[in-house]
């Protein structure tokens, strides 16, 4: 019965390689499972040293990787959803709002900036997937029009990055009423000859993938993205047969002619400016 009895008295570990690490600091690769610093994370862009592994990141993770200094002025960001189906699931959609501001710090799924990529002004807009999957309601709509018509004004190029489920189910109709609004709002900035590049990060889904995702000059994804309209349950219900492998990656969907070019989040800034400034 000895084998589970210390052989040594007391805790061995010399006090110098105690590691007293507070929550945060480290970061594992869920692909991976490599476990790295925090730090050497974000100096990668979010992107796995050891597998290349896209990590899911938001607005603020995007900003800093995209606009010089991470300098940039927000548009619209006060925006807030109003309620116009008086919309009630397991809780009022009001109280959903709040409670998912509240825990992100961010008011809608999108946010706008002006900035300049190496040296070029440039609008963005980004989604973030934790508000509400992402999803695509009034206020979304309302805030990537508004970056467009800055755009229009300025006369500067748009990019948007895309990051959604879909349309916002508690705004029913009028969530896809954004599909025709923000596709109008491109017609005009295309009709002035300005450039839009869409950035499609996983995952980009329905609405979003129907409306100003696909509707680029230059249509970019990252590696491994999941891109699609409907989900793969539906289409595999709806056509009666087993799917391809790799259905709805951006490997797939760039093989199956949607997709301009897939590009590493590092190399991301450079790609844009040299399209940009290619299309000057
Ligand atoms: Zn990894």
């Amino acid at each position: 019965m000895s084998w589970y009895k210390r052989t040594e008295k007391g805790i061995v570990t010399p006090t110098e390689e105690k590691l007293e690490v507070p929550d945060g600091l480290w970061h594992q690769c869920p692909n991976c499972k490599k476990i790295m610093q925090v730090e050497e994370h974000a100096a990668s862009c979010y992107v796995c040293p050891a597998c290349n592994y896209h990590d899911r990141i938001n607005s603020k993770e995007y900003f800093e990787v995209l606009f010089d200094d991470n300098a940039f002025v927000e548009l619209g960001e006060n925006l807030t959803s109003g309620n116009p189906l008086d919309f009630v699931d397991t809780q009022p959609y009001p109280n959903r709002i709040v409670s998912s501001q509240k825990k992100t710090g961010l008011k809608d799924a999108v946010r706008s900036g002006v900035g300049k990529i190496n040296g070029m002004d440039v609008t963005i807009s980004c989604m973030d997937f934790r508000f509400i999957g992402g999803s695509m309601g009034s206020v979304v709509g309302e805030k990537i029009s508004r970056a467009i018509d800055h755009s229009r004004k300025k006369k500067i190029p748009f990019i948007m990055i895309s990051k959604s489920g879909g349309a916002r189910m508690m705004e029913a109709g009028f969530s896809l009423m954004q599909m025709a609004k923000t596709s109008a709002k491109l017609a005009l900035l295309d009709k002035e000859g300005l450039p839009y590049i869409s950035i499609l990060t996983d995952p980009t889904t329905g609405g979003v993938t129907a409306s100003y995702a696909m509707l680029g000059d230059f249509n970019i994804s990252e590696p491994g993205s999941l891109i699609g309209f409907a989900g793969p349950r539906v289409i595999r219900e709806t056509i009666g047969k087993d799917l391809p492998e790799g259905f709805q990656s951006a490997e797939f969907v760039l093989e199956h002619g949607f997709l301009d070019f897939i590009v590493d989040r590092k190399e991301m800034k450079k790609k844009l400016s040299d399209l940009l400034g290619m299309l000057k």
